[in-house]
């Protein structure tokens, strides 16, 4: 009982995406939606059951897995655009497949249930920004994220655009503008985490995607929560937040709370266990 109690977690998460991977294997018709989030289950359990038996390495092997497997596989050898762009290019084409689903899962309901551990354990700009060397901000939060609505609404026009003009060989652009999306995600991300010595400065100011991320996960069902008859505000979890979440705040108002990627540094770092 006691077993089964402390793997509750990643067994949970395994049913979750297995459930979506049958519905969808059986709604769409279509094999792959079995073997896609099955493969993503299973990564993610393996991450889960990683961190329960204290593996530093848990959260970076599940997002490489994933990341790897999303922008490699699904990205460049099916030709699927998962990016803000593709979204919109199968929302306008009325399909609901590949990207739309993703976002569906990832990004616009999912977050209600596991937050942004979306930006935590899969994402693949972050895969490589977090091997750089800025894990802990090294200065204080800038106000500028406003950047992220303009790239929203420039991700948004762009597809429009393509629509409106009716040009042809659309999936092929699409196809394109995958690859070119993301080379200049890595290069501004990169440019951004060391200009503002922060391997997250992307995701705070300039990712349109935490425009939706942000206001689902003020809802998140999983949240890192703070005992506060063990707190001895000795600000420890602060100091090694790479999102500078206020995480001794157990409101859903906390500082920065919507940014939070459930890392889990500041549980790891607690002396006093009070995460
Ligand atoms: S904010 Fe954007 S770039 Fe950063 S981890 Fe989340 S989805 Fe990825
Ligand atoms: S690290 Fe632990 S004890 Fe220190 S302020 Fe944070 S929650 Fe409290
Ligand atoms: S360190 Fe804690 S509060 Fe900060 S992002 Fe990670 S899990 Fe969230």
């Amino acid at each position: 009982m006691k077993l089964i109690k402390k793997y509750l977690l990643p067994l949970f998460m395994f049913l979750i995406f297995e459930s979506a991977a049958i519905a969808l294997w059986i709604t769409k018709d279509n094999i792959f939606y079995l073997f896609n989030f099955s493969y993503i289950g299973v990564s993610v359990s393996v991450g889960l059951l990683l961190i329960i038996e204290k593996k530093g390495y848990a959260r970076r092997a599940v997002q490489l897995l994933v990341g790897i497997y999303m922008l490699i596989y699904l990205g460049l050898i099916r030709g699927e655009n998962m990016q803000i762009e593709g979204f919109w290019y199968y929302l306008f084409t009325g399909v609901f497949e590949a990207a739309t689903i993703h976002y569906a899962v990832a990004k616009i309901f999912g977050p209600l249930i596991f937050g942004r551990g979306w930006c935590g354990y899969a994402c693949w700009t972050a895969m490589i920004l977090d091997f750089l060397p800025y894990k802990v901000p090294q200065g204080p939060r800038k106000k500028l994220g406003w950047i992220r609505y303009i790239t929203f609404a420039l991700s948004f026009a762009f597809v429009s655009l393509l629509f409106l003009s009716q040009v042809g060989g659309i999936e092929r652009i699409m196809f394109w503008a995958f690859i070119i999306g993301n080379i200049i995600y890595y290069a501004v991300g990169i440019s951004m985490a060391f200009i503002f010595k922060d391997n997250r400065a992307f995701c705070k100011y300039f990712c349109p995607v935490a425009v939706f991320l942000k206001p689902m996960s003020f809802f998140s069902l999983f949240r890192v929560k703070c005992k506060k008859d063990r707190c001895v505000n000795c600000g420890k979890c602060k100091s090694v937040c790479p999102m500078d979440v206020d995480v001794t705040d157990n409101s859903r108002k906390r500082k920065n709370g919507t940014e939070c990627i459930l890392c889990l540094e500041c549980v790891k770092n607690c002396p006093k266990n009070a995460l």
